[in-house]
């Protein structure tokens, strides 16, 4: 079973419709082997951020994700990253509309940095992201 990181950005979290609807998604498409609500602080945000910090929008990012409350949610498919990030739709709020509209960025996105929700990007992140919010978390 391959696993992905998804974490529901802090707009997302703030949105009863989005939310609703991405959790009854996660739930038909996903096993969800974890869930967990955090308030992330600047320095976390930060350091979960640390591959994008010399990226002009990395201060917008950082503030961003530490301005409410975050949903995390480990999600086992046998093709888990790029499900959800084919579900999620393009990073860019305005390819996603044109491109994919009826993707959760396409619907719910308002932004390029309130992009709705974050997903992995390959197995090696999904590893280090997956251990970076639950250290206790058994790969085996
Ligand atoms: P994520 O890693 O969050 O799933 P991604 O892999 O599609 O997104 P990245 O290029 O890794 O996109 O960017 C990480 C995050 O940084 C994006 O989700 C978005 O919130 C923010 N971001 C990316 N590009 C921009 C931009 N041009 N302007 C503002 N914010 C951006």
């Amino acid at each position: 079973l391959q696993l992905s990181l998804a974490i529901i950005k802090p707009h997302t979290v703030k949105n009863p419709v989005a939310l609703t609807y991405i959790r009854n998604v996660l739930k038909n498409k996903f096993v969800v082997i974890k869930t967990k609500r955090l308030f992330l602080d600047k320095s976390t945000a930060a350091n979960f951020y640390i591959e994008h910090k010399d990226k002009f929008f990395f201060n917008r990012l950082v503030t961003f994700m530490s301005s409410g409350y975050i949903d995390l949610h480990v999600l086992g498919h046998k093709n888990a990253i790029h499900l959800w990030r084919k579900m999620l739709g393009p990073t860019k709020v305005y390819k996603a509309q044109f491109e994919d509209p009826y993707s959760l960025r396409g619907m719910f996105g308002l932004s390029d940095t309130r992009n709705v929700a974050h997903g992995s990007d390959s197995l090696t992140s999904a590893e280090r992201e997956i251990k970076f919010f639950f250290p206790e978390f058994s790969f085996y």
